[in-house]
């Protein structure tokens, strides 16, 4: 990517306010662009980690056999009515048609179109287990949209749903799910993400579990223990807890950020919608269901909000929008930048190149400092061995972590080097 044909600018506007760190980084950084509070553009590169995600999530879910399908934003009313949901849900958009007087809400989650759906395929035994999943976006009118994308009323998701012709088979698709959401997490950057116990919600009366992830910026309490995987959020909480039921050490309480969330749906929905199948002796019986989602956009928030510094991002190399931040310090681009440039992408490394000519070599800096890339060149300016010219910079970030593809990309720089100082 050309920052020269690109649209992305360094916010500097000290008057902003913000209510969280990765609130404030992503718009000044040009990841996402406020619309209003809890809505929100994303831009090229803000795009490019969302997409990094959810290739991950692709990949562990269809590990898991699950099929992706999309299904739609806008949903009839009645659907919500038959599930009961219409009334419960607060945090519905309900739409009115002009014609015919017809009611539509827009999807904040999607039991009441899968289920039906299933019905379609379920008829017997034989057609369970059965899970599908989509990504999409989700719209909650939430009285407090905050802190940037880790609140939004309109967000990315990763919604999965899961169908099983017994408890016990829904149990152990629960515990797959569970084990493969942590394995998300360790991908994307986040390796303490506490599995906490929670209540159903709107989704169910059994408990749930949530993904959360401890930050000063988070919006739910958890009481959790230092010393085994014990969690469980506030609301839960027996009110005698005062140490780990698990392990008997003593419990913390601290700040988390939800990040996912699974349920026990049981027949409840399955009844609404009359999902049943056939089993082996002919009997009619109700679908047991699961459902499983991950918050995308939240999921960036919470990214940033565990990997940054003074001077800005720090992204995990696996989500990082480029590989290398490369930026060319003269007034003029310069055939060596734009080799190194050329050079860097045909063996795949992902290269966000500063080649603008009207912008002062201490703003690219700027940039250079702020947005996280993983390999990008030295701020205190250490130069390397040649022609101040062509002064191409070049160096890695220290607190960022440096896989195979930064030192592979370091040593290609080295080469053109040479192969340029020898050309002279
Ligand atoms: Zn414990």
């Amino acid at each position: 990517m050309r920052l020269s044909k690109d649209i992305i600018k360094v916010i500097q506007d000290k008057d902003l306010e913000f209510d969280s760190i990765s609130h404030e980084l992503l718009v000044r950084t040009g990841y996402v662009d406020q619309v209003a509070s809890g809505i929100y553009t994303w831009l090229t590169p803000g795009l490019r980690v969302i997409e990094k995600i959810e290739k991950i999530i692709r990949e562990e879910l269809d590990a898991l056999g699950s099929l992706e399908i999309a299904m739609p934003s806008l949903h009839p009313a009645s659907l919500w009515q038959q599930s009961g949901r219409w009334d419960s849900v607060d945090v519905l958009y309900k739409l009115k048609s002009r014609y015919g007087d017809k009611d539509y809400v827009l999807g904040a989650s999607h039991e009441e179109i899968v289920t039906p759906l299933a019905t379609k395929y379920i008829k017997s035994y034989r057609d369970l287990p059965l899970s599908l999943y989509q990504i999409g976006t989700k719209y909650r009118d939430e009285a407090r949209a905050k802190s940037g994308v880790l609140r939004g009323m309109e967000f990315r998701m990763k919604d999965m749903y899961s169908f099983h012709d017994s408890q016990e088979d829904l149990d152990r698709y629960y515990q797959k799910v569970k084990e493969a959401y942590l394995q998300i997490f360790r991908r994307i950057g986040l390796d303490d993400v506490k599995v906490t116990e929670a209540s159903g919600g709107d989704f169910s009366k059994k408990h749930s579990h949530e993904f959360t992830v401890l930050t000063p910026a988070g919006e739910v309490e958890i009481v959790y223990c230092e010393s085994c995987s014990f969690a469980q959020n506030h609301e839960v909480v027996s009110k005698a807890l005062e140490s780990c039921p698990d392990c008997g050490d003593s419990v913390k309480t601290g700040k988390a950020i939800e990040i996912a969330n699974i349920f026990d749906l049981g027949t409840s929905f399955s009844k609404n919608f009359e999902l049943t199948y056939t089993n082996d002796k002919g009997t009619n019986k109700p679908v047991y269901m699961g459902c499983y989602g991950i918050g995308i956009t939240r999921l960036v928030g919470a990214v940033v909000e565990l990997h940054n510094d003074d001077e800005g991002i720090a992204w995990p190399e696996s989500v990082a929008p480029y590989h290398v931040h490369l930026a060319n310090l003269t007034a003029k681009t310069t055939p060596f930048g734009d080799l190194v440039y050329r050079t860097l992408q045909a063996e795949g490394i992902t290269v966000l190149y500063d080649d603008r000519e009207q912008v002062s070599p201490g703003e690219k800096i700027d940039s250079i400092r702020s947005d996280g890339t993983p390999a990008a060149p030295d701020r205190v300016g250490a130069q390397w061995g040649y022609d101040r010219a062509q002064r191409t910079q070049w160096r890695t970030y220290p607190q960022a972590t440096l896989a195979r593809r930064s030192y592979k990309a370091k040593r290609i720089f080295l080469e053109l080097i040479w192969g340029f100082v020898y050309l002279r």
